[in-house]
């Protein structure tokens, strides 16, 4: 439910972006002076192609599908390149890229059909090589995904500038929190650690072991994608208390917080993934547990109090339904990976889902007191089933959160 207020206030902050947009585009990589072009080498088959540039320091690359009329492009803003337009340079079409050129410190790639970047690296001086080398390694892909994606590169590149401009401006967030570099943040929280090993399976291991694999697996799962930024609260085993994990999550700016877990029951039958959000008692400490822990949103300062409590309600109101949506896109996924509880969209009021503005949900990936269960855990082909799942679900996730901010 959005209320009409809320509505305006979006409608409101999309024209101040795509304003935004339109005006800064050629500022999108500040321009060097004098500075030299990085060589630019393309070879692949157009089904996966590889452009490589070559360049005497390390380049800070930012990504972006383009699509007008008919013809698509890769965007690569390059702080730091020349500002001049350069002329336009032939490509060998049959690696599926055209042409490409130089403008406002940004590179252009001219594509035959649509590809997007798989893989970004970087890669320092090695051997006989004395440059530094930014690979793009694309893939093909069909023309709704590539259309998909350029829109939301689109709204991605607006929303960045109205946060810059926002933030400049003392105001809050305009739309959705991103990364330093416009991915999606998630954030993902291994449960337990240390000193706390969470439950204990038939088998003998432990909750913090299976939750820690699950999440390094998930991760590598997400990285494949260029568009998120995946953190983990932990990646070794150690203890975090709950609070610092909230703050870990708000301080990088997640978009999305995932817990995981395995549970533990009296009844060795009971069996099955579950997903947890935020219960109403939960919500009750939100407020609270915001202020011992410092949680303050941006909005706070600058702005009138009236005006600071409607943006604030209306902030920890869309978390409620974006946490929500996640966990009713995130069960029909794990169905397809093995068991799950009975009603298993359940409300807690477990302490690491409290962040007023952060979308986050628990999931319990199974009962380490089951046999099967347990033994579906502790399999790599196991756990990676339900991580597929998890990742599946981070994608719908985010095209629905495209899809709802381009409508408004
Ligand atoms: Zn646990």
């Amino acid at each position: 439910m959005i209320t009409k207020r809320a509505v305006t206030t979006r409608m409101l902050l999309r024209q101040l972006a795509i304003l935004l947009l339109v005006s800064l585009i050629p500022a999108l990589g500040a321009p060097g002076a004098g500075a030299e072009a990085p060589q630019v080498r393309v070879v692949g088959d157009g089904v996966v192609t590889r452009v490589t540039l070559f360049a005497p320091a390390k380049l800070e690359a930012e990504v972006f599908l383009g699509e007008d009329h008919s013809s698509q492009s890769i965007i690569v803003a390059l702080p730091g390149t020349p500002a001049r337009a350069g002329d336009r340079k032939p490509v060998n079409p049959s690696t599926g890229v055209k042409s490409y050129s130089w403008q406002d410190g940004t590179l252009r790639l001219d594509l035959a059909h649509p590809m997007m970047v798989a893989r970004k690296l970087d890669l320092p001086p090695a051997g006989s090589e004395p440059r530094h080398r930014l690979v793009l390694d694309l893939a093909r892909v069909s023309d709704v995904r590539f259309a998909r994606r350029a829109e939301r590169d689109g709204e991605r590149l607006a929303r960045r500038r109205a946060k810059a401009a926002s933030r400049l401006a003392n105001a809050g967030p305009a739309a959705g929190a991103t990364g330093p570099d416009g991915n999606y943040v998630i954030v993902i929280d291994p449960g337990h650690g240390g000193k706390d090993p969470g439950a204990l399976a038939v088998d003998g291991s432990e909750e913090k072991t299976i939750v820690l694999k699950a999440a390094l697996e998930l991760r590598d799962l997400l990285m494949q994608d260029y568009r998120y930024d995946v953190r983990l609260t932990r990646d070794e085993d150690i203890y975090i208390p709950l609070e610092k994990r909230v703050s870990l999550a708000r301080d990088w700016g997640a978009d999305l917080f995932i817990s995981l877990h395995a549970d533990a029951a009296g009844s060795s039958e009971v069996e099955g993934a579950s997903v947890y959000t935020l219960s109403q008692r939960g919500e009750g400490r939100v407020d609270r547990e915001a202020r011992k822990n410092d949680w303050t949103m941006p909005i706070e300062g600058g702005v009138p109090e009236d005006v600071s409590g409607i943006l604030v309600d209306l902030i920890k109101r869309e978390t409620k339904t974006n946490s929500g949506l996640f966990a009713q896109l995130l069960l029909p996924e794990l169905e397809k990976a093995g068991p799950v509880l009975r009603n298993t969209h359940r409300n807690a009021g477990f302490y690491v889902l409290l962040a007023p503005d952060v979308p986050a949900v628990l999931l319990e990936i199974g009962f380490l007191t089951n046999r099967a269960d347990a033994r579906r855990l502790a399999s790599p082909e196991g756990r990676r089933a339900s991580m597929v799942a998890v990742a599946s679900a981070i994608d719908a996730y985010f095209d629905r959160q495209d899809t709802i901010y381009a409508q408004n």
